[in-house]
């Protein structure tokens, strides 16, 4: 049984860096089992309904601006997996399209040219409906759980607190609210307090304030609908940065 991942990703140049958050990816890739395929749920692929990519040689996407060159430079050439792809269309069971033309965006490679730099697995990407309730991509995620049993390792790359707004580049930690808000999450999720996840608008200010947009916030509902309840859960890169970025990732497994 694979396990299943939420990667706090940040900013594009962990992609190229050796500091302590991709140290930290490295070191949990090489705890877990190899996998036969890789499914990335990324905050950088938004649709109206759920797509899954089918392409067979997904591209590498540069899906920002203002970064070095070194940035742009990078290629991610492992392969797509249109098998796993249609698998992850049936299980979802009428609700998903496939998409043969989108590749990897930046959520999905920055993250995995740490963890897999030899890029010999293949990886397909799964769409976040932006449509969608926090509830239903919940739901979503339990659909795909299956196939962590095919030896499919499911990983949502996002961040727990991302307010770019609110950036201080010369802050250390993270802001009161930012740290309050992923300090909170992190209890539910020791408690597996889904539904206080799913809820998570309830927490107030903190919550408006570190999910001003959901997208970087719902890959976790993914990856929490597709763990199971006796899967054991290790925090890593437990921090925030910047104020108001959190790095703060989970394995289930
Ligand atoms: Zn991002």
């Amino acid at each position: 049984m694979m396990p299943v991942v939420f990667a706090g990703h940040g900013s594009p140049m962990n992609a190229i860096e050796d500091n302590t958050f991709t140290r930290g990816w490295r070191d949990i890739a090489a705890m877990l089992p190899k996998p036969e395929a890789i499914l990335c749920v990324s905050a950088h692929w938004e649709t109206n309904g759920t797509k899954v990519c089918t392409a067979a040689k997904p591209a590498t996407i540069h899906d920002f601006y203002g970064f070095p060159q070194a940035l742009f430079d990078v290629r991610y050439s492992a392969e797509g997996s249109p098998l796993f792809a249609a698998q992850a269309i049936n299980l979802l069971a009428g609700k998903a399209a496939a998409e043969p033309s989108w590749g990897l965006d930046h959520g999905a490679w920055s993250v995995l040219r740490v963890m897999y730099p030899q890029a010999d697995i293949p990886v397909f990407q799964m769409s976040i409906d932006r449509q969608a309730r926090p509830e239903e991509l919940f739901e979503l995620g339990a659909q795909i759980a299956p196939l962590r049993e095919r030896g499919v390792l499911i990983i949502g790359s996002g961040n727990i607190v991302h307010n770019l707004g609110a950036v201080d580049f010369r802050q250390q930690g993270g802001f009161e609210w930012a740290v309050a808000f992923d300090t909170l999450i992190h209890e539910k999720i020791d408690k597996r307090d889904f539904d206080g996840i799913i809820d998570y608008t309830s927490a107030g200010k903190t919550a408006r304030l570190s999910v001003p947009t959901a997208e970087h916030f719902n890959p976790l509902l993914y990856i929490l609908g597709a763990s199971h309840a006796d899967d054991s859960i290790t925090v890593f890169n437990d921090a925030c940065v910047y104020g108001s970025l959190s790095m703060t990732s989970y394995v289930f497994s």
